[in-house]
């Protein structure tokens, strides 16, 4: 008998590693009693975000079972520690109700009918429909969409051996105008905060409870506090983070670059900037701006140019704006300041994701970086590329030659992502079709807005050829699918991840834990599908197999790229694969590994996770490496080149490597922005989004003295009301997380949903008495542009006023009342087409508890599953980034007497209708030189060179 209370290790946080195979603890359910239970524990990494924690499986040495999932301490980026989510992943791997085998639909597409498959018929299939694609020249046919990618490089190599530019993501509805922002200064388009070493954090973001990599974030957050850092945080929400703030900043939304530059305004006018940086370290004797030019000029002449070109933001103005107060602003702008090289701060959805112009708040943050000289120091703000490391395998097929129109379109020169919430619409334009279409781990149906838009699109099989949805969960998405394929969870699957979680580069290994526990005993299994429940199988054995179902005797080129690097002719195993990046392209682990006599797969195996290097800070100064020196000339503006490629820049008379922009400098002055037909945006600057007030008194009909005078309307389409709507105008925001929710993967895991399963409309006090004296639980109509929802109200001070909120993950349904959706996270409805476009969804029950080889499904205890507003929003995709700009613009008001709980109207004719009006707003290419896009400006898949210009289309 193991002596607990004596035993050292069970008063630690966490099992020690050296009692991984053996660890004991005592079975809680036969207290008070003590029976042991033996446990081998075994790394992988958590799928249910993108933060890639560190997860222990406890596999019960008894029954071969996973039992429970832990921290894994090793891992450097959680370092033991999980959010819900994590230990949650025991409740997905035990859904009764989770999907166990391909599945094929054996009636009309959307009919809800299903007959067990196999994975080989599912591979013939979509072989041959795909390689008859690829033989006549339709390789824009084929599409990958992807929800939560979880994995770095795999697929991005997939698509690019099969020769199509066919990735697309998810991207555009979550960070892509963030990401502009931020690409625009350092062409690296994410952030990564150096929260623990801070001395003043500001947050645009809920980013302790929610948001990216809010876990290992979080952490960090704490610990700078803890050792006397201040926090801010601008949101018109009181999130749990906001209540841990010593600043609440509750703005109007889109105010929030307003309230930014108003900040920069203090710290330039009171002089507090690191003068040596912004001289060292920005283009700024490139800038152009309100007829003063650098070039020639001083650095002071430049500083008095911006001061002029600022002098609106006042903290008056900035206050008029946003609602934030000036003293507030001037408070946070000086501890800005003092904090210099140590301000850390995090944007990533929120303001930049809800509003059209949104990009510039990411632009408007990072010039308070600049000013206060907080780039790649310790303790500020970091390059997302200088704390990942994506390790490469053992070879790469070339960028595709196709330069794909459905997914980067004439009109969004500039998109940071693909335009994917547009696909229905290009579709219906008759841009294109697609002929094998998989959706993996992703439900645009329910996710993106518009989603009857999705559903017209995915239903009709002459655009969409064949469908499969490769997912661990039932989804509304998959209901329209031709194949459900199940695919695996935390631990039944292999995937490489690394994020920007601190100031250091790690990997972590995803690992399917009952295969390679079976493996260490002897057993031999082909696929993973053999191990896992049911024929759950793991996305890259599926694409190793499809590729060669492509290219069954390698004659199209596709085959050779998932052969073997050991044993060429032969099928790439995933050993193979991860074993040869882990010896060759991870540096130090052969070593670490070699030092416990173990291979680096089998040290990967063992820990899960790696850290490569806390070498990460001001990677600018490296010095420019003496290779690529030698041969190389120096151009007028500093930049040093080597055949026509820039490869770093002098600075203080010292080559070094600098920032991969055009200037390879921090680019306060964007020649780009000017270059592609938006000169007026070459700076950072504020512009007022479509949910501004002023809009909002337009969309009224109020003209005159009721109209601000500032309202510029050339960036917003007007919201045209559909013809019966009322009630009074609101900006809602619909997309703040819950902590505990996995957007729509959430649904079968019990401890979660039992957490939280409600998303009632959030409004201040003074709007419910404006609204008539509305309470909490009296039912509102909610009207969107295109249709209207009606939910429950909930009255709280934790709002600004003049605004309402809805979290985005509830509102799940299903069409049929037994199954295709997990009951318990779904209400039961009638949809119908009651006219060409015009969709009526009424809910027929909600939750309930209901009988499975789960006793706790009976005990379901909950009736409400909220209800799905995305489904009324029309697309707004931003004219600059793509982004789709979530907050809209609605009229609430009491429901009537035929209005129930949950019910929805759209009319997708209005829907496409906005999308015109928006896409209206757009200046498309060809840019310079018959360009699609600007050559320096990231690409996912990034094609070859010659299919950038419009005129060489391949
Ligand atoms: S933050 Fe939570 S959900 Fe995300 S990876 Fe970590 S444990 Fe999983």
């Amino acid at each position: 008998m193991t002596e607990f209370k004596r035993d050292g290790s069970h008063l630690s946080s966490y099992p020690p590693v050296e009692k991984w195979d053996d660890w004991v603890e005592l079975d809680p359910e036969a207290w008070p009693r003590r029976v042991e239970k033996h446990y081998q524990l075994v790394p992988t990494v958590c799928f249910n975000c993108e933060s890639a924690c560190g997860l222990l499986a406890y596999v019960d040495k008894a029954t071969g079972q996973v039992t429970k999932f832990e921290g894994n301490p090793k891992h450097p980026a959680s370092r033991g520690r999980l959010c819900a989510k994590g230990p949650a992943t025991i409740t997905q791997i035990h859904d009764p109700d989770r999907i166990l085998y391909p599945m094929k639909r054996s009636g009309p597409r959307g009919g809800g009918k299903w007959a067990r498959t196999s994975w080989d018929e599912v591979l013939e299939t979509f072989g041959a429909r795909i390689r008859k694609a690829f033989q006549e020249n339709r390789g824009e046919e084929v599409m990958y969409h992807v929800g939560r990618p979880g994995q770095d490089h795999f697929m991005d190599r997939t698509t690019q051996a099969w020769g199509i530019d066919g990735h697309n993501s998810h991207t555009n509805v979550c960070s892509s105008s963030a990401r502009f922002g931020y690409l625009l200064w350092h062409y690296t388009d994410r952030p990564s905060p150096d929260h623990a070493n801070a001395r003043f954090i500001l947050l645009l973001s809920a980013h302790l409870e929610s948001g990216h990599y809010f876990n290992p974030h979080a952490q960090r957050i704490i610990e700078g506090k803890m050792a006397g850092a201040k926090l801010a945080v601008m949101d018109p929400r009181l999130s749990n983070t906001a209540s841990m703030a010593d600043y609440w900043m509750p703005s109007y939304p889109g105010t929030e670059a307003a309230v930014l530059l108003a900040m920069a305004m203090v710290i330039l006018g009171e002089n507090r900037f690191d003068a040596t940086f912004v001289k060292n370290w920005t283009n700024w004797e490139e800038l152009e701006v309100d007829g003063f030019s650098a070039k020639g000029q001083s650095f002071e002449a430049l500083i008095e140019a911006l001061k002029r070109h600022y002098a609106k933001f006042t903290p008056e103005f900035a206050e008029k704006e946003s609602g934030v107060k000036a003293e507030v602003i001037v408070k946070t702008a000086r501890e800005i300041a003092t904090a210099g090289s140590r301000f850390a701060s995090h944007l990533w959805r929120g303001s930049s994701s809800g509003n059209l112009g949104g990009w510039q708040t990411a632009r408007a943050l990072m010039l308070l970086h600049v000013l206060t000289g907080s780039v790649g120091t310790p303790g500020g703000h970091s390059l997302s590329a200088w704390n990942k490391f994506v390790p490469q395998p053992f070879s790469d097929p070339p960028p595709q030659k196709r330069w794909n129109e459905l997914l980067y379109p004439l009109e969004w020169p500039l998109c940071t992502h693909e335009m994917s919430p547009l696909l229905p619409h290009f579709l219906k334009e008759g841009r294109g079709r697609l002929e094998a279409y998989f959706t993996r781990v992703f439900n645009p149906v329910w996710t993106y807005p518009d989603g009857f838009s999705w559903i017209e699109m995915l239903r009709d099989e002459e655009r969409v050829g064949l469908h499969a949805a490769l997912t661990p969960t039932w989804s509304e998405t998959a209901w329209f699918a031709d194949y459900v394929l199940p695919m695996g969870f935390s631990s039944e699957r292999h995937d490489l991840m690394s994020q920007e979680s601190y100031a250091g580069r790690w990997i972590g290994f995803r690992q399917p834990v009952l295969r390679v526990l079976q493996e260490r005993e002897g057993k031999k299994f082909d696929y993973t599908y053999q191990a896992n429940p049911g024929e759950v199988w793991e996305e890259d054995e599926f694409w190793i197999n499809l590729s060669w179902a492509i290219d069954p005797d390698g004659s199209m080129g596709i085959r050779q790229w998932f052969e073997s690097p050991y044993h060429p002719g032969r099928k790439l195993t995933l050993d193979e694969y991860y074993g040869w990046m882990f010896e060759n392209s991870v540096p130090g682990l052969p070593e670490a590994a070699a030092k416990e006599g173990l291979k680096p797969l089998e040290y990967m195996r063992k820990y899960g996770a790696y850290e490569v290097t806390t070498d990460v800070y001001k990677l600018n100064e490296k010095p420019v490496a003496p290779a690529a020196l030698s041969g190389s000339k120096v151009e007028a503006n500093g930049v040093i080149t080597k055949e026509g490629k820039a490869v770093g820049v002098m600075v203080g008379g010292e080559p070094v490597v600098g920032y991969n922009t055009p200037s390879r400098k921090l680019e306060l002055f964007s020649k780009t922005m000017a270059d592609w037909q938006w000169p007026e945006f070459a700076l950072p600057e504020y512009y007022r989004s479509h949910i501004h007030h002023s809009a909002q008194t337009a969309s009224m009909g109020k003209t005159g003295a009721d109209i601000d005078q500032d309202f510029d309307a050339r960036y917003m389409p007007l919201v045209e009301w559909p013809k019966d709507s009322s009630g009074e105008v609101y900006t809602l925001l619909p997309i703040f997380r819950l902590p505990h929710l996995i957007h729509t993967r959430s649904g079968n895991s019990k401890f979660l949903y039992e957490i939280a399963h409600k998303n009632p409309l959030w409004l201040n006090p003074v709007d419910a008495k404006k609204l008539g004296g509305i309470r909490t639980g009296d039912l509102l109509k909610v009207h969107t542009e295109i249709g209207f929802f009606v939910l429950h109200a909930w009255v709280t001070e934790g709002l600004t006023p003049g605004v309402v909120a809805c979290s985005h993950h509830m509102g799940r349904w299903r069409l049929n009342k037994e199954d295709q959706l997990e009951r318990m996270s779904s209400a039961w409805v009638n949809l119908q087409e009651v006219g060409k476009g015009q969709w009526k969804m009424r809910q027929i029950s909600g939750v309930e508890p209901y009988e499975t080889s789960d006793p706790d499904t009976k005990r379901v205890w909950w009736s409400d599953a909220g209800v799905h507003q995305n489904l009324t929003f029309p697309v707004h995709p931003d004219p600059i980034t793509g982004m789709h700009c979530w907050h809209q613009m609605v009229r609430v008001e009491r429901a009537g007497a035929d209005d129930r709980y949950g019910d929805i109207f759209v009319d997708t004719n209005l829907s496409f209708a906005v999308y015109q009006r928006w896409k209206a707003l757009t200046r498309p290419a060809p840019g310079p030189g018959g360009l699609r896009r600007p050559l320096w400006i990231p690409r996912m898949r990034r094609p070859e060179g010659a299919a950038f210009y419009v005129s060489k289309k391949a």
